[in-house]
């Protein structure tokens, strides 16, 4: 049987994946995931009993532990969706940022690296590191073009450096030692399972509170939004048909400005959850200091896995935001459980500069 191993596997992306892999492919999903307070086994509840599903509670920046996961699983590829993701965390503090996306996806290449050199011919023919990366490591763009495979690198926050580093070591690893590595670098996601510290969760979980709706600076920042199951579509794509030494951009075709996700979101709100006549959850919106080193725009150009592999977006941006917020509406208990820990959508991030 085939084994695909998931790092990351109970976070937002990951945990979604793992649905889809499930249902699409035969192979067996070795879950890795250190469950930090982004993962949660609540999210994986419906296919943990899955014969095909199996859980390790692991640190990818664990050198032994990634030597033996290996050496005990025999993985035919590797996703590697785990990291610190939280922008505004990565202001706070930077080093945990380094130590995941950084350190972690060096300790799992070198791990794969001694694996994939143990291996036969045919197996190695077969064997895939396949790095799952973003959008932010190219910088922020004007009010024109669009991200392509070549754009150079420019990353701005302490997360998108991270992530950039990481996407260069994978690469490094291809060009120095022929690993068949695939980076994938996405725009913006959402839909279920996210943590609702990123805008459109904690858009409709504040809005339902009857709690602000912060809006950094003007509201004026756009974000190419890709709904997270074309984005797992794509992956699944990407892994299969995908060329080793490669990188694919993945995008959903929907620039928005923040505000007008808000909005977007305020309005499926008064339409499923409507208040007192004359109210509006848009009332909600206040308008805060900006992040930091705040990029303005980001966009993907997504012309180069649509050619070469076959895949574009299918799900309309407003269409999948509906039901991104039914999705939340039906599963409370889930947010409860998630946020239980520490975070409780508070304002992160806001650096006091000198
Ligand atoms: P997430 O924060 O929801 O989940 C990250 C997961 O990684 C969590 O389950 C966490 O417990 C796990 N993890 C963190 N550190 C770990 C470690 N050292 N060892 C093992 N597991 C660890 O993130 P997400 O939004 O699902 O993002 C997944 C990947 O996709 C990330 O690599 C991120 O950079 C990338 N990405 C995300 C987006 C987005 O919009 N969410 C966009 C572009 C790229």
């Amino acid at each position: 049987m085939e084994t695909i191993v998931i790092t990351g596997g109970a976070g937002f992306i990951g945990s979604n994946y793992v649905r889809l892999a499930l249902a699409q492919t035969q192979a067996r999903l070795v879950i890795v995931d250190k469950l930090t307070y982004a993962g949660n086994l609540s999210s994986l509840k419906d296919v943990s009993s899955n014969a095909r599903f199996v859980f390790l509670e692991a640190d990818i920046a664990d050198a032994t532990a990634m030597k033996n996961l290996f050496k005990d699983y025999e993985p035919s590829a590797v996703v590697n969706f785990a990291a610190e993701t939280h922008v505004d965390r990565s202001i706070d503090g930077p080093h945990a940022f380094v130590n995941t996306n950084v350190m972690g996806t060096f300790v799992l290449l070198e791990a794969a690296r001694k694996y994939f050199g143990s291996l036969i011919q045919e197996d190695k023919n077969r064997f895939r590191f396949h790095h799952v990366s973003t959008d932010e490591v190219y910088g922020s763009l004007g009010k024109t073009g669009a991200f392509t495979e070549q754009t150079a690198y420019a990353p701005n926050s302490p997360y998108s450096a991270s992530k950039a580093g990481a996407d260069h070591l994978v690469s490094a690893y291809f060009a120095t030692y022929g690993l068949p590595t695939l980076i994938t670098n996405c725009s913006n996601n959402f839909g279920p399972y996210q943590f609702p510290e990123k805008l459109i969760p904690l858009t409709i979980l504040n809005a339902l509170e009857g709690k602000p709706l912060p809006i950094y600076g003007d509201g004026s920042n756009v974000r190419d939004w890709l709904y997270v199951e074309d984005h797992c579509a794509g992956l699944l794509t990407a892994l299969r048909k995908g060329k080793p030494g490669e990188k694919y951009n993945l995008g959903g075709l929907a620039e928005k400005t923040n505000l007008q996700v808000v909005d977007k979101i305020c309005a499926i709100l008064d339409s499923l959850r409507p208040l007192p006549q004359g109210k509006s959850h848009k009332d909600l919106k206040t308008f805060v200091k900006d992040r930091p080193g705040h990029d303005h725009r980001y966009a993907i150009d997504i012309s180069k896995i649509k050619k070469e592999l076959g895949w574009k977006p299918q799900y309309s941006f407003d269409s999948a935001l509906e039901k991104t917020v039914e999705w939340y509406l039906e599963h409370k208990e889930w947010c409860e459980n998630v946020q239980s820990g520490k975070y409780r959508r508070e304002r992160l991030g806001l650096l006091e500069r000198p």
